[in-house]
Formats: C-alpha cells, structure tokens, sequence
C-alpha cells in the first residue's frame, strides 16, 4: 500500500514538474480506445455509455448527437482512470495519442488553439463517474492560461478584466485540486491552500471595500494573480505550472485520483457505490459567463425538484463562472417570473433579462425532458449572448415530487404506467404518510444531536421524560416527546401519546423503534449526545440543559434532533397517491399483509391496502389499554402450582383472547389472519420489584414468598433462548390448548353468525418438527371438539409455524411435513443465525459498518447472502414436501424494500409488515415483479 502510494506520487511530481515527456506510461493495451470525442453535432459516445463515459461524459455526447450547443471536447473513459489507478499512476501508452488527436478535433471545431499565443483556446478538465457523485470528485476550469496565452486572449477579448478573473480561479482550483489534493497533502481543517487563497481575495475586498467578487478590478486581479503564485510557491514549495500541456496532464491525473479522495471514498460506502468503477475525465472547451453583462451560468431543473411542479425552475448569475451559482457568493437570481420566491422575488429573472435565450433555454429543457423521459438537472451557460449547454442528468427528487411527477408524465403520456410504477423509490413513499418537518425550515435550523432513524416523520412537541407525564400532558391537550434512555413495554401508554420518541440508547429493532414504528409515529433512537436526567427531569446535550416542557422538533426519517419548534407540512393530502397506488397493485403478484395486534392496527392496515394479518402477536392483550384484567389471569396462570390450579387460571383468560380473536378477524372480514401463540418467556410477566410482588400477592390471596419464589423459579440466564415460544406449550399443552380453543370458536362463531373467517395458527420458536407434531396432536383434539359443539362440517384453518431458528429452516423438509405454511421470522433468524442479540448491536454494530465489515445492519436488511441461504433452504425444502405450502415473511424486514425484493424472488406468497409500512411494501412487491419481467425478455 504504502509503495502504491509513492509511485503515485512521484508520477504525479514528474508529470507536473516536467509536462507530458515525462508522464510514466504502462505497457501499452492494443485495441483499447481510452478517448471519445464530442462536438458541432457530432459524438463518438451516448447516453448509454454511461459506464464507460461517466454520466457526465455520457450526457454531454447525447446533448451533442441530439443537436444541442456544446462546447467540444472528449473524454477519457472510466476504464482509463481504472488502469491508471491501477498501476500506480501510469497512463496506458496509447493515451498521449489519442489526446493529441481529440484536442486538435476540438481545436478544429471551436476555432483556437491550445496554448497558442494569438488565439488560445482553454479548457476544463471535469470528472464524471457512471453515478452521480454530487461535489464527491473534483474539476478544474480554466486550463491552458499562462504567460503565453494571456495576452492573446486580453488582446482577442479585449477584455483583461475577464482574462485575469480566470486566472486567478485557474491559480485557486489548480493548486487545490493538482497540486495540493493530487498529491495527498492533507492539511489541517480550514488551511487548505484554496481556503487561503480565499482570505486572500477577501482581505482584498475588504481594503477596498467591496461587496461582490465583481467589483474587483483589473489592476486587483492583476495583483492578486502575483501574490497567489508567490503565495502557492511558498506554501505548496512548486512554481505554479505555466506550461499549458503540463496543466492539462496535470488536471487529468488529479481528477482520475479524486476518485480515491477522502470525501469520494465516504460517499461511495454510504451509497453502496462500489470502488472499482473509477471516474471518467471530460477535457471540454470553456465557454465563458464571466465576460461582462452579457454573459451569465446557471442551473436549472424541467420541473420543480421539491414538489415536482410543472414549471421550468432554476437559478442563474450575470457575469460568474461555474460553481459561483451553487457557492452561495451571491444570491442567485430567479430564472423566470412564475417561480420567484421570497429570497429572489426582487431580482431579475432570466426571462425578462435575456428573453430571447431564455426561449432558447426552456425550448431545450422541453426537448431533453422529451428525449430523456424524465426530469432534467441542467447546467448552461451564456458567453456574450450565445447559450451553451455544460451538462444534463435526471434530477433527484423528493418523494412527493417523485410522484407528482410520475403521475404527471403518465398523464402526458411521456411514460406509461409501468415505468411510472419504478418512478418512485418505496422508501419515499414514507414522506406521504406522516407528517413531515417543513424541508425549507430544517434547513436553516441547527441539528443539535443526532440518533438512529427508527420511525418516520417530523414531530414537535415539549419534552417530559416519563411514559406518565407524556399520558398526563397529552390529556392536556399538549404535543409532547417523550424522552427515555430506552423504552420497554410499560412505556407504550406514553409512547402512544407522545407525538414523537426519543431515546439515547437502542437499535434499529430495539423496543422502541419496533413500536413507533408500527405506529408510523415519528421516534429517533440510540442519539449518544442526550444526557437524561430523569429524576432532574432534564436533559443536556453538548452542554446546553433543556427542563421538561422545553421544546424539541425531531426528524424521524433522518434522526436529526432540533432545537425549538420547527414548522411541519401533512404531506398525505396528496390525492395522487391513492391513484398511484392504484396502478402500483395492477403490476404486483406477491400478496402484502401487515403485522397488527388490536382490531384497531387492522383496520389502518386494510385502509393502507393490507390483504391480510401476517402477525398477530398474542401476547400483545397483555401489554398497554386494556390489559389489566387479562394480565392479571395470566400472572395466576403463571403462579399456579398445578395443572388443576393453571387450567382453572386459563379459563378465566379464555374469554379475553377469544374476544381480541374474534374481533380482528371480523375486521379483517374474511381476509387471512396468522395467529401466533404465545411467543415471550413468562418471566416477562412476574413484577420484579417488591411492591409489585405484594400487590400481586395480594391479589391472588397468596404469601408474597411464593410469588417471589416463582420468579426466582422462571429467572433465566438468557430468556431469548429460554424458556419460551412452543417449549412452553410442550411443559404445558393446555396453554396451547386455551390458544387453539379461542381462535377456532371464535371462527366458528363468526361462520354461524354469517361471518368470514380464516384463521391460520402459528407455532413460534420452532426447531423440529416433532414440537410441530405434538401441537398438532392437541390442536386435532381441539378442533374435533370444537366442531362437535358449533354442529360445523369445517372450519377453514392453516396450521403451520414460524421458521426463526436456523435449525428449523435446514429441516425444512421435515417441517413441512406437519406445517401448512411457513413464516420466515427473520428478526430472530438474524439473531441466531449470525449470533447477533438484536438487543445488544448497538455496542459494536456502527464500527462494522464503518469499517465496513457488514455492508448493512442485517436487522434493517436481509443479509442475503447468509440469513438469505437459509430462507432459500427453507423455503426449497419445504416444497419438496409439500409443493403448494404457503410462505411468507413477519419480520421487520417484510417492510423494506430491498429485502422484499429479496422475498419475491425466493418465490414467497406474501409479506407482512407493520401498517405503516404497507404501501412501501406494495410498491416494492410491484417493481420486483415488474424487474423480473424485464430481465426475462
Ligand atoms: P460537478 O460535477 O461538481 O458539477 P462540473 O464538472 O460540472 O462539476 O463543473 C463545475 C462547474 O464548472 C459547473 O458549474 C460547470 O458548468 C462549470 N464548467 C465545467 N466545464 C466548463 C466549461 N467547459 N465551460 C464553462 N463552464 C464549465
Ligand atoms: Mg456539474
Ligand atoms: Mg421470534
């Protein structure tokens, strides 16, 4: 590595000391064509070369072939950049060749030459990788000025003023980015050479007192040039090149090395952009908007990228050159009078300023959208009245935005339905169905803290720092987040109330995430900054005390924590998004249910477009509303100390389960639903503290040792692997037996009443299928019984389990023998297959990501290559046995999209996820069937 690095290094040095004679070249690929030229309506790539040109180098060929004004130029192909990388800064020997040749195109079709003392033609050196890597890499503009070419060009132009503003941006993005970056210096923060350079030019400004960049004269920029060449010599301890060729060869090189730049690099691991790629270089005749009042840059997009209005929107500079416009130097202008705002309202726009190339412009962008069938981000610029063209890519969107425009271009038929189904990304589709914090507030507030993104949305609200105050408060009428260092099930009555959760501690799947996010509620946790002091009732974070009542915003689809109440949008009055959902369903085969535990989550889910319960989760009555009474009958069942003591105990909980049965399949009329039986170990459910214990003792009229004895009796070392699932039906059939009694009269008494029902029993925690079989024994019995008394012929049932232990899922085959259906439960599958307690990742799983060790938290997404095996194992195996068996997933993972995709191609039946989560789920279903389609043909 370390060796690597030095041949880079001294190539670089020698290149740059000494021009192209000395540029190192590796043994040269015959046939290979590194170059490919573009210009006057002519180009040797196209839009889809983007893997070999760049998106950019792609976009500008495309821009060229379709007839629109681009500057000339070539670019050097991405697989260069590889090879070049490769060997330690080597260009293949071909390279200097068709360079040569490309550049005298260029110089043909533009009218200049390169480095030519009379009539100098400049350019830009641009990188460009096959995706977009906004700001990511690096360009230098400007090339081929020099001694030699400055006075032809003042004389040419006619106007030093200009000549020496390009300069002196060459001198600053040159010693940047070849000379200091290229080189892997790496100075301290904020004293970089260009940030230098920077206070350079600021201290000029302030002498004179000027406001604007503009005002500097020739005599300062001439100056100026003087001082930051003598300043660069100084610094960096090397002339600034004045050798045009030595400058160009130099801007390739940095630019094919800004690929394995600091920010670059960080930017492809949080995009999952692989490293291999490398970046193309685009050498591109500059075109000028800093030659006077005439001449201007800007970017534009075809439709409004934030709400995806139909409106040509963007911004622009007179007199500026390049990133001036995105740099915040000057408040960009408005491009035309219909999307002014509050910040520009009082400037210009182009259209009134240059009418007739505004024309030009918007009769381009209608052209590219028309060719490109999507949005376009553009880049032009106008040197003395005539209008180029710099660059086109279809432009990132917000949700909303995403599906107006969709809808929209579906309408004008620019794309059909299909395409308008893959148009939307699921996970936007979240941003429709909470409220979110106001984008334009957030950017202009300070993020104070930030957490994990567990539950989607924006929340405002007073802090209170106990699931009480939150209830309390919120019976006041007041919004309120609830903070906590971590949440458990005592809380959820303050969860439910509080407007949005924020925790210090916990995962993705940690307690609270998993709640809030069934709830589609806004909640951040694992946020490290907050220091809670709950009996203070107050919270610190980065020194600054905040008292209970103080106000917070949280954005819950990034985890940033604000100070203050920020203002939030509901974006869900998009009447659009029901019609999209409409089209998404015409194209998707896999069936979507949701995960819900009250008839309550049943019926948001079915409103959201659920075909079923994925999961009902049993024990859910026993937790939150309501569940007094029936936890106390469980805690007797629990503290029983015979089989007579526990049947009596479990019929007086009969009635309660049969009742939440009964109601979420009449909710659900007709529609499947997935019972599970009591999954938790029954610990969970004995006080632990003494006060708890007598009052329970107390209640049950028994000693509060015995109490206290049992929970010492059921205190497990490692209750995830406890005692728990269908080992508690094993050590006691008759709890299954209550569970199977409840759910077949409660089906068999909907029938009678003219009702549907279709309920399906699962068996959790599975590893054999002997467990299966003996269940099924007393099930069978049940069932028998049941029938006898309801006077039924039959009563429509699956018995099937939950597939969670990896055991389970390489047995598949035998398990299908007794089981209907499968359920992949993939959060506990995860848990055991890698090891991982899904409560305790938080300790290390950030580092692996970091250090990129796993390339995802597996508990967000399917690991498919290991924990995905498995589910293939299982679901192949047991097919084997029973062809039709019926499979689908209950994990968190059934609500994100890539791990749906994941399941459809394993050949699953449905997934289930929480309600929330059910329209990403459809859409996800939708555009995996519609890319297996495709691959197909
Ligand atoms: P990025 O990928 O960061 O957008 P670009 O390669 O697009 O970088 O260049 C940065 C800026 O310089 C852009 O505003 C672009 O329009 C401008 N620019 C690039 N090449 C030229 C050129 N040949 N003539 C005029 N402006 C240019
Ligand atoms: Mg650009
Ligand atoms: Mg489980």
């Amino acid at each position: 590595m370390a060796t690597k690095k030095k041949q880079v290094k001294s190539a670089v040095k020698k290149a740059a000391t000494k021009g192209m004679k000395a540029v190192k070249q590796s043994a040269p690929a015959k046939g290979v064509k590194y170059v490919y030229w573009f210009g006057a309506g002519k180009a040797e790539g196209r839009a889809d070369d983007k893997n070999l040109l760049g998106g950019k180098g792609a976009n500008l060929a495309e821009m060229c072939r379709i007839g629109l004004p681009v500057p000339a130029g070539f670019t050097i192909s991405t697989e260069c950049c590889v090879e070049y990388l490769k060997h330690g800064g080597k260009y293949p020997k071909t390279l200097e060749a068709e360079v040569k040749a490309a550049l005298a195109k260029t110089e043909k079709v533009m009218g200049m030459k390169f480095g030519d003392a009379e009539n100098p033609l400049l350019v830009s050196c641009r990188s460009g990788a096959r995706r977009s890597m906004p700001g990511m890499m690096e360009t230098v503009l400007n090339v081929g000025l020099c001694s030699k070419t400055i006075p032809g060009l003042i004389k040419k132009t006619n106007n030093p003023r200009f000549v020496y503003d390009a300069y002196r941006r060459l001198i600053m993005m040159y010693s940047d980015v070849v000379m200091e970056k290229a080189e892997g210096i790496e100075p301290a923060e904020g004293k970089g050479i260009r940030k230098q350079l920077d206070d350079m030019l600021h201290e000029v400004k302030k002498q004179k007192g000027y406001a604007s960049d503009t005002d500097l004269t020739v005599e300062d920029l001439q100056k100026l040039v003087v001082d930051f060449k003598a300043h660069v010599k100084e610094v960096l301890g090397k002339e600034f090149p004045d050798d045009p060729m030595e400058q160009l060869w130099g801007g390739i090189g940095a630019v094919f090395k800004s690929w394995n730049g600091k920010r670059a690099v960080a930017y492809r691991r949080i995009e999952g952009i692989p490293d291999d790629w490398g970046t193309a270089v685009n050498v591109q005749a500059m075109v000028f908007g800093n030659m006077g009042d005439t001449s201007a840059t800007g970017v534009a997009f075809s439709r409004n990228p934030a709400t995806g209005d139909h409106h040509f929107y963007g911004e622009w500079l007179v007199n500026a050159q390049g990133e001036d416009v995105v740099a915040g130097i000057r408040t960009p202008n408005p491009l035309n009078e219909a999307t002014k705002n509050e910040q520009n309202k009082h400037l210009p726009s182009l259209e009134t300023s240059m009418p007739q190339v505004y024309k030009q412009l918007d009769a381009i962008q209608k052209k590219l959208e028309k060719h490109y069938k999507d949005m376009q981000d553009i880049e032009f610029t106008i040197q003395e009245g005539r209008l180029w063209m710099l660059q086109c890519r279809v432009g990132k969107r917000t949700g909303v935005a995403a599906l107006n425009m969709a809808m929209d271009m579906l309408h004008e038929k620019l794309i059909d339905a299909k395409t308008a189904v893959m148009r939307v990304a699921p996970v936007q589709l979240d941003e429709m169905l909470h409220p979110i914090l106001d984008p334009a507030a957030e950017k202009n507030a300070k993020v104070i803290a930030k957490g994990l993104p567990a539950g989607p949305g924006g929340a405002v609200g007073h802090i209170v720092f106990t699931a009480a105050d939150a209830v309390e408060w919120a019976k006041q009428g007041k919004d309120v987040i609830l903070v906590r260092e971590e949440t458990n099930p005592e809380d959820v009555e303050g969860m439910r109330a509080a407007k949005g959760i924020l925790t210090g501690r916990g995962g993705m799947t940690s307690h609270a995430a998993l709640v809030a996010r069934g709830w589609g509620k806004c909640c951040i946790v694992g946020c490290a900054a907050l220091h809670i002091d709950v009996h203070g009732k107050k919270l610190r974070i980065d020194g600054t005390e905040y008292e209970e009542g103080a106000v917070l915003s949280l954005n819950g689809s990034k985890g940033h924590v604000y100070a203050g109440a920020l203002d939030t949008v509901d974006a869900t009055e998009n009447p659009r998004f029901q019609e999209f959902m409409k089209i998404v369903d015409k194209f998707r085969t896999m069936g979507v249910r949701t995960n819900a535990d009250t008839p309550e989550d049943a019926r948001v889910a079915r409103a959201f477009g659920a075909e079923g319960i994925g999961l009902f989760r049993t024990e859910h009555m026993f937790y939150g509303k309501g569940s007094d009474e029936p936890l106390a009958k469980l805690r007797k069942m629990i503290l029983s100390k015979t089989v007579e003591e526990r049947k009596a105990a479990l019929n007086e909980l009969f009635p309660f389960v049969k009742r939440d049965v009964k109601a979420t399949m009449e909710a659900m009329d007709g529609l499947p639903v997935t019972f599970r039986l009591l999954d938790p170990p029954l610990h969970e459910f004995v006080p632990q503290s003494e006060s708890k214990q007598a009052e329970l003792a107390a209640e049950l009229g028994i000693p509060v040792e015995d109490v206290k004895k049992r929970g010492e009796a059921l205190h497990e070392t490692n209750p995830m692997m406890g005692h728990r699932g269908v080992r508690l039906g094993i050590t006691y059939p008759e709890v299954s037996a209550m569970q199977f009694r409840a759910i077949l009269e409660a089906a068999a008494e909907l029938i009678k009443e003219g009702k549907k029902a279709l309920p399906e029993i699962m068996i959790p925690v599975t590893c054999c299928v002997k467990e299966l079989d003996a269940q099924k024994k007393i099930f069978d019995q049940v069932y028998a019984d049941v029938l006898a008394a309801s006077g039924l012929k039959k009563i429509p049932v699956l018995y099937g389990t939950m597939i969670e232990i990896p055991r389970a899922a390489l047995t598949a085959d035998e398990m299908a023998r007794t089981a209907e259906f499968f359920s992949f439960g993939t959060n506990d599958l995860t848990q055991m297959g890698f090891g991982f307690s899904r409560d305790d990742i938080g300790g290390f799983m950030g580092e692996y990501l970091d250090k990129n060790i796993l390339p995802a938290d597996p508990f967000q997404t399917i690991d498919q290559r290991g924990i995905g095996e498995l589910i293939k194992i299982g679901v192949q195996r047991g097919r084997m046995t029973r062809p039709n068996l019926k499979v689908g997933i209950c994990g968190e993972h059934g609500g994100e999209p890539e791990s749906v995709k994941f399941c459809f191609t394993v050949g699953m039946n449905y997934v289930s996820c929480s309600p929330y989560r059910v329209p990403i789920a459809r859409l996800a279903a939708a555009q995996a069937a519609i890319e297996a389609q495709s691959k197909k043909k």
